[in-house]
């Protein structure tokens, strides 16, 4: 890729440390939300239309919306997306993974997305249902999806971090933490 001075290419060069911590703070407050309702269904035994989080309780339409569901996958599929050429060597291929997973999840959202438009469902289902929905519940299910792309992208920031000698000597941002490489 030629090194032209782009927004895209500072996104990933001088702005790659700032923007990832703005990227991982949405990300993990995101994430938190969902634990939090987990909590407040299994822990708390809350009805499941009560479970709305900690900014749903204020904001119940925050939950209840399928578009802003929707919005958010896809703000996450693409900051994953623009972030990505910053990671080298062993970060980057986790980061991938992230994206990969980030993908389906978001192709998941797509579907119950359409069908709150078509004004019609799937599956014969009385609310909108995405396909693996019809395996496990919505709550469980949109955990699990938070997490598994959650637990490649914390692996990839720890390489990007910490990164071995040769990955370090490719990056063009100034992510690294630590001159010394903690993997070789
Ligand atoms: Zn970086």
């Amino acid at each position: 890729m030629p090194n032209r001075d782009t927004v895209f290419s500072r996104l990933n060069g001088r702005w790659h440390e700032r923007a990832l911590r703005a990227f991982m703070l949405i990300v993990l407050a995101h994430w938190a939300e969902h634990l939090v309702q987990a909590y407040q269904v299994y822990v708390l035994r809350w009805p499941m239309h009560q479970a709305r989080g900690v900014l749903g309780q204020a904001f119940p339409w925050l939950v209840h919306s399928e578009v802003l569901h929707y919005g958010y996958a896809l703000i996450m599929l693409a900051g994953i997306w623009a972030l990505l050429p910053g990671f080298v060597g062993r970060s980057r291929a986790w980061w991938l993974a992230a994206l990969v997973i980030q993908f389906w999840h978001h192709i998941e959202h797509a579907l119950l997305q359409g069908q709150v438009i078509a004004g019609r469902t799937l599956f014969g289902s009385p609310v909108p249902t995405s396909i693996v929905q019809l395996w496990f519940p919505r709550l469980e299910l949109h955990l699990f999806y938070n997490s598994v792309v959650f637990v490649p992208m914390m692996v990839a920031m720890y390489y990007h971090l910490f990164p071995s000698a040769p990955d370090a000597a490719r990056m063009r941002c100034g992510c690294a933490l630590h001159p010394h490489p903690a993997t070789s």
